[in-house]
Order: structure tokens, then C-alpha cells, then sequence
């Protein structure tokens, strides 16, 4: 809020859960909310359910060791086998008061049949506490089916999120957190850049708008292509807010549009890194 946000993007809600000896009630998870909003003085927030596996992990939730944890029960698939989990932090969120100021936003979905099932179960758990009033659900797209079923997806959600840390770990297949390929898993990848663009085009085709909520939105090389692909909401570090807003308000958009196209024919980061700071040098 001090640096001029305009709202929460992408309110990770891990840290709620780690650090502790056993899960958050329902009525904990609405107090953390509630707090939030609070602070928010009437902006809204976007909050994520619980992202765990992988690089994220909580102690108390012994769960069998996987093989490939980045590609295993992470994200909303934890509720395969702790529906309780997610239970409780939905009805956590359906409670937050004034009903409007907090939207739930998906992770790790991989097709609109996912989507559909966990709508239908906001809507039971919202009619358990009497709300009548709708939340706005929106899905993470970070998987790179996600990105290619965003129209079928679009046309269940309220909004699509693109998360491009995973999006280009999954893309690319490196590890986020191999840092001898860290210079390589480059958001600005060309492939990324054509699954962002699918993004986009899938969920006009519904009338729905799409956010960025991985490092990508941060970027200043990366912002101008963003917006030029169709990405309307970008969620940063609260450190980025002034110098991102800054840059997207100089922006010719009808440049960005042009420009965007031209890089999805580039062959590597590398390039498309090179084509943006020659258009837009940085200060
Ligand atoms: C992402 O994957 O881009 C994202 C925003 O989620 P996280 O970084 O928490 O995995
Ligand atoms: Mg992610």
C-alpha cells in the first residue's frame, strides 16, 4: 500500500502453513485474512490456496516421499489426498468480510475439469455458511497444458494468473531451483512467450482478463512484451511497484502489441532480451 499498489496480485499462502506443528483452522485462516484486508484500506487481495511440494514443503503434512515432487501431489492435487487441507482454507477465505475484497486464486491447475470440480465445492462450502454472494476464482497458469486450455479454462474462471516461474520451469524442463540452468530457464524463452500468448488469446476469447504473477511481471525487459501479448495485471515485489508502474505508464502500447509478435519468431531468451532493451534501453 506505501508504495502505491493498487491491490494484492498473489498473496502466497505457504507461509501460513509452515512453522507450525499441524494445519490452520478454518476460523485461523479467516483471521489471517481478515488482518490483510484490513491493511488493504479497501483494495482487494488475490489469494492463493495452499502451493505446497517441490521447492515448497511443510513438515506435518507426512507425505509419502515422490520421485519427481515438481511433478507430483503439489498445488490443488494435494486435495486428492487431504481434502480437509483445502476445505478449511476455503472456508477461510468465503468468510473474509466485506465479500467482494478477496478472490481465490488456483494453483497448479492442469484442465477445466479440475476447475469445475473445485468451483462446485466453493459453492457447497459457500452454502454451508450461508454466503450467497459469488467469489471470484481465478487459475494459476503454470503449467504448460494450462496455458494451451486457457479458452476451456477461461470459460470456467474469473480470471487467469500466469505463474512464469513454474510456467517456464515446466516448459523448458529445468528445475527452478538447478542453479547451474538458472541463466538458461529465462521467462523471456520464446516457447514461454508463445504459451503466455495462448493464455491471452484463450481467455479473450471469454471476455476474461489475465495477470502475471511470477518474476516475469518484475522485469522491466520483460514488461513492455507482456503487455504487448495481452497481459493486463502484473503482481511484483512490493520493492518493483513504483518503477513497474512507472515504465508501463510510458509505454506505446500499440508498439508493445507489434513488438510482442516479433519476439514469439525469435529463437532464444537471449534474443528476445536483446530485441527489448534495444527498443526500451533501461534508465
Ligand atoms: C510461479 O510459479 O510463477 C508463481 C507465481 O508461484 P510460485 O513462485 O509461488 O511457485
Ligand atoms: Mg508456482
Amino acid at each position: 500500500v506505501e508504495n502505491g499498489a493498487d491491490a494484492v496480485g498473489l498473496l502466497r499462502t505457504e507461509l501460513l502453513f509452515i512453522h507450525r506443528k499441524s494445519a490452520p483452522t478454518a476460523d485461523e485462516h479467516k483471521e489471517s485474512y481478515q488482518s490483510i484486508v484490513g491493511a488493504l484500506n479497501g483494495r482487494t487481495a488475490i489469494i492463493r490456496t495452499l502451493d505446497v511440494g517441490a521447492d515448497k514443503e511443510v513438515d506435518y503434512l507426512t507425505l509419502p516421499p515422490e520421485t519427481n515432487p515438481a511433478l507430483g501431489l503439489r498445488g490443488i492435487r494435494l486435495a486428492q489426498v487431504r481434502p480437509d487441507l483445502l476445505d478449511d482454507q476455503l472456508r477461510g477465505l468465503l468468510a473474509v468480510k466485506p465479500f467482494g475484497t478477496v478472490r481465490i486464486l488456483l494453483p497448479m491447475v492442469t484442465d477445466s475439469g479440475e476447475l469445475v470440480r473445485l468451483r462446485k465445492r466453493i459453492d457447497e462450502l459457500a452454502a454451508e455458511i450461508g454466503r450467497t454472494d459469488p467469489i471470484q476464482v481465478g487459475v494459476m497458469i503454470e503449467v504448460p497444458s494450462a496455458a494451451l486450455l486457457a479458452d476451456q479454462l477461461a470459460q470456467h474462471a474469473d480470471f487467469l494468473s500466469i505463474g512464469t516461474n513454474a510456467l517456464t520451469q515446466y516448459t523448458l524442463a529445468m528445475d527452478r531451483c538447478q542453479a547451474d540452468l538458472a541463466a538458461q530457464a529465462d521467462g523471456l524463452h520464446p516457447a514461454v512467450l508463445r504459451l503466455i500468448k495462448a493464455a491471452t488469446d484463450g481467455a479473450a476469447k471469454h471476455g476474461k482478463w489475465v495477470g502475471v504473477c511470477g518474476a516475469l511481471g518484475g522485469d522491466p525487459v520483460a514488461v513492455p512484451l507482456l503487455v504487448g501479448l495481452g497481459v493486463t495485471e502484473l503482481s511484483v515485489d512490493p520493492v518493483s511497484v513504483p518503477g513497474i508502474k512507472a515504465l508501463v505508464r510510458k509505454l506505446d502500447y500499440p508498439l508493445c502489441r507489434q513488438r510482442a509478435e516479433d519476439a514469439l519468431a525469435l529463437e532464444s531468451a537471449q534474443a528476445v532480451r536483446a530485441a527489448s532493451r534495444e527498443i526500451w534501453p533501461l534508465d
